[in-house]
Order: structure tokens, then sequence, then C-alpha cells
């Protein structure tokens, strides 16, 4: 019997590596297994970008025909711009980004880059030049510098370092035992929610796209953590186009052009002082995050202070 306990626990073993492995992958590109629904078009050509402008026209889409999620959105965002996108939970904020990436194909409309309609160009073309730091980033079991050099796997070592300064996460890393060879993901170190970002966001600043789709954690962050890690978005969205999924004030008021999204449709357009001076959804919205940033700061005064 221990003969045969041994090869099976070595089996058990190799399968949760493989299974982890997998998870880190999946999660990784979020759906991944959906992506098998979009193909490219038989000829289908790279995709050219020049300036880096998106435009949504009239696009409709839901994931089942009988459930409309996105009811006709249109927008531009230029080149080098920023735009934002607020909306209560489930009005499709999300959905817009992946159809962006080319996780779906459109029901109707059309999405372009560079007046290029993105169903018509291979969608690997798509993908390679939009750069994504998503809220929960998954980290691989391995080395901190691997998960950092994942954005461009033949960056030096020197540029490894480089992008996690920029991210304000070099000195975290440097004073880890192990330093950049720190292990991390499920079976090494445990990085909080803040680190991991930082770590997505020094993975995009090796990848350098063009075009740069943030989603923002919707967990609540400590002040001292969203400015270090809103100060290296900034950094890393200067001169990109970058469309936002934004849950924070500060990102929300920086915004070239904030759209309010409600049940799939754009119920307010414009700017942070435009759409305050409407006193519609948004301005609700932003009073109550208001609100409920300071009760929490206040909250913590006064831990800090017993
Ligand atoms: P939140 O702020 O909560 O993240 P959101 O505005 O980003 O919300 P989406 O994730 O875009 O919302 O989802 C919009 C709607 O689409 C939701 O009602 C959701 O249930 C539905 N939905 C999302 N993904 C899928 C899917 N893969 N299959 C079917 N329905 C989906």
């Amino acid at each position: 019997l221990m003969q045969l306990s041994i090869p099976l626990n070595f089996i058990g073993s190799i399968y949760r590596e493989i299974r982890q492995g997998l998870t880190d992958i999946e999660a990784m590109f979020d759906l991944l297994s959906v992506s098998a629904e979009v193909e490219d078009r038989p000829g289908a050509q790279p995709l050219t970008v020049t300036q880096g402008t998106i435009r949504f026209e009239d696009v409709r889409f839901g994931y089942d025909p009988d459930r409309q999620i996105l009811k006709g959105i249109s927008f531009e965002v230029p080149a080098g711009r920023s735009i934002a996108i607020v909306g209560p939970s489930g009005a499709g904020k999300s959905t817009i980004s992946r159809l962006l990436f080319r996780f779906y194909d459109v029901g109707s409309g059309r999405i372009t880059i560079d007046g290029q309609d993105i169903s018509r160009v291979t969608q690997k073309s798509v993908r390679s030049v939009i750069g994504i730091v998503p809220q929960d980033t998954v980290l691989f079991n391995d080395t901190i510098a691997y998960n950092i050099r994942y954005g461009r796997i033949d960056a030096s070592e020197a540029e490894v370092q480089r992008a996690a300064d920029l991210a304000q996460i070099g000195d975290f890393i440097k004073s880890l035992p192990h330093g950049f060879q720190s292990m991390v993901g499920e079976r090494g170190l445990k990085l909080s929610g803040g680190e991991k970002q930082r770590v997505a966001v020094a993975r995009t600043i090796l990848k350098a796209p063009p075009i740069l789709v943030l989603d923002e954690a919707t967990s609540a962050l400590d002040t001292h953590t969203e400015k270090d890690i809103q100060s290296a978005l900034d950094l890393v969205s200067k001169n990109r186009t970058t469309l936002t999924i934004a849950h924070r004030l500060s990102t929300v008021i920086s915004a070239d052009e904030i759209i309010v999204l409600k049940a799939g449709v754009i119920v307010e357009r414009g700017s942070h002082a435009d759409l305050l001076g409407q006193n519609g959804l948004y301005a609700e919205m932003w009073t109550m995050q208001r609100e409920a940033t300071e009760a929490e700061e206040a909250l913590r005064r006064a831990r800090e202070a017993d």
C-alpha cells in the first residue's frame, strides 16, 4: 500500500501544479474560454496602430441573444486622451472593456481603432496593442521578476527594475530577503491587492502599449496606497489612450471625459465639472462616494488616535 500511495501522492501534486497553472492563466485572461467564440475572418490582416484613437459606434451587445447588455453605445477617445466609465454595478462597464479587447464581437454597430473595425483584423493584433491593468491581478507561482517580465519577455534585468521603480514597488521588492527573486503567488509570498496591482502596472510599463484599459479595484484602498497606485497609473497612462472603469474619485476627476452608464445606456457624459453641474446620477454617486471616503478616513484617524 505504501508503494502505491507514493506515486499517487506524486501524481496528485503534479495534478495540483497543472491545475494551479491553468487557474492562473484562465484568471489572467479572464474569459479565455469564451475567446474561442471570436474567430478571425479568413485572410484577416493585423491592425495597424498609428495614433490609438478608439471609437464605439452605436454598439449593441448581449451575452445571450434575449438579454441586451449594451444598448447603443457611442463614444470616442482621441489618441492620448482618457475616458472614465462610471455607473452602478451591472451597468455594463466591464463589458465595454471586454468588447474592446475583443473577447466578444459586437452584436451590431462597430468598434474601431484608428479607423479599422476591430472585428475585421486579427484578434491577436488587437490584444497586442492594448495593455490591461485588471482589478485583481493574478500572479504566477514564480519569481516577482518573472511576473513583471511577463509584460515583455525579452526585457533586461535593468528594465524590469526600472519598471518596478516607476510602478512604485521597487523599494518594496528590494526590501524582501530574496529581492526580485522572491517567489510570489499562491505558494509564495502573498502580496496585498495594492501590491499586486503595482506588479500589473510594472508589467504594463514594460509592454508599453498604445492603448490602456484600467479596471480599478472596487475594494477600498487606504489613502496612502491609493495615492501610490494613482501616481503609478498616471505615469503609465501619460500620452496613451486610456479607458478606465473607474471607482476612485481621483481618476474620475482627471479624466478628459466621463461617461455615466446605467443599464447599458449612456445617461450622462462630460467633464467632472459639467457633470456635477447637471446634478444628476453622477453628482449623486460622487456625493455618496465622498461621504463614504470621509467616513472611512475619520474612522481610521480615530483608530490611530487610540
Ligand atoms: P460592476 O461594477 O459590478 O463590475 P459592470 O458595470 O462592470 O458591473 P458588467 O460586468 O459589464 O457590469 O456586466 C453587465 C451585465 O452583464 C451584468 O448583468 C452581468 O450579469 C452580465 N454578464 C457579465 N458577464 C456575463 C457573461 N459572461 N455571461 C452572461 N452575462 C454576463
